[in-house]
């Protein structure tokens, strides 16, 4: 998987792919992400990348000439994106089913704005997606670039080094992440559910099972409502909606925390 970053502020986007498993990736070459100074583009000896918006107002806008050159350079030497993608505010929700559409393009190209935005011709000539990562405005677009490749790295076969655990993160399936533990049992009075530390595997899969379900009705039932259920999880489902109705809570066990590990030895490797 490919990405090139095209932005002003090249060490700001390298500092942010220095660590974790997404940087180690790229360290490795498992990840093939490359950054492009912007002013290596521009065409005058002050490096100019923003001028004055025509029509007058605040602030400036980035120039078109230097990201359709930085673009082209791309193409010649690294292949054609599959997908140029401008950060916005104005674009379309990043999502985990974004991450997923991107990763099957196989080589993004991802534009940074600054200052008030980008010369709209940036969109009409260049770019396939215009995407924001919430509703809210950044100064740049290098935050929103790095989110991307991190959420769309990790999908990446071998970034992340345990792959089931990427296929139960919250949203892969449509819901929420069931809650995690790990040692001390017991801490500051708050005891790990008994369940986890049974040793028997299919109540501790149920236990999750619920847990993501019970969670996902609580925080998030409009992602439940498109959720792809079994039989099995519909019924979990209706039983936890009953207990709501009753004011049982929305199935979130507390009641059943004691003991040590007996099952569950820690590995010592966390996932980042
Ligand atoms: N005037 C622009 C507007 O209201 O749409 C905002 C410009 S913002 C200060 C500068 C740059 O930050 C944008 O061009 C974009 O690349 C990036 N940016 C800001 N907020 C963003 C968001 N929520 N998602 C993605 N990119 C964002």
């Amino acid at each position: 998987m490919k990405f090139d970053i095209i932005t002003i502020f090249p060490r700001m986007v390298e500092a942010g792919l220095a660590e974790g498993v997404v940087g180690r990736a790229a360290a490795s070459g498992v990840l093939d992400v490359a950054v492009h100074d912007l002013r290596a583009y521009t065409g005058d000896r002050h490096r100019t990348v923003d001028d004055v918006p025509y029509g007058g107002g605040p602030g400036m806008v980035m120039k078109v000439e230097p990201v359709v050159r930085a673009l082209a350079s791309i193409r010649s030497r690294r292949g054609a994106p599959g997908a140029v993608v401008l950060l916005s505010p104005q674009g379309r929700v990043f999502s985990q089913h974004e991450a997923e559409r991107l990763r099957t393009a196989g080589h993004v190209a991802l534009i940074c704005g600054r200052y008030e935005g980008v010369d709209e011709r940036v969109r009409e000539l260049v770019t396939t997606d215009e995407i924001s990562i919430g509703d809210y405005v950044l100064s740049g677009g290098e935050l929103p670039a790095l989110v991307i490749v991190d959420a769309v790295g990790r999908l990446v076969p071998g970034v992340v080094g345990d792959a089931g655990s990427v296929e139960e993160d919250s949203f892969s399936r449509g819901l929420l992440d069931h809650p995690h533990y790990t040692r001390p049992a017991t801490f500051a009075g708050h005891d790990v559910p008994a369940v986890l530390l049974s040793g028997h595997h299919a109540e501790v899969r149920r236990w999750r099972q619920r847990q993501a379900l019970a969670r996902t009705l609580a925080r998030r039932p409009d992602l439940l409502e498109r959720a792809s259920l079994d039989e099995d999880e519909r019924r979990m489902v209706a039983d936890l909606e009953r207990d709501a109705a009753r004011g049982e809570g929305a199935g979130e066990e507390q009641d059943d925390r004691v003991g040590e590990p007996t099952g569950a030895k820690g590995t010592g490797h966390g996932r980042d």
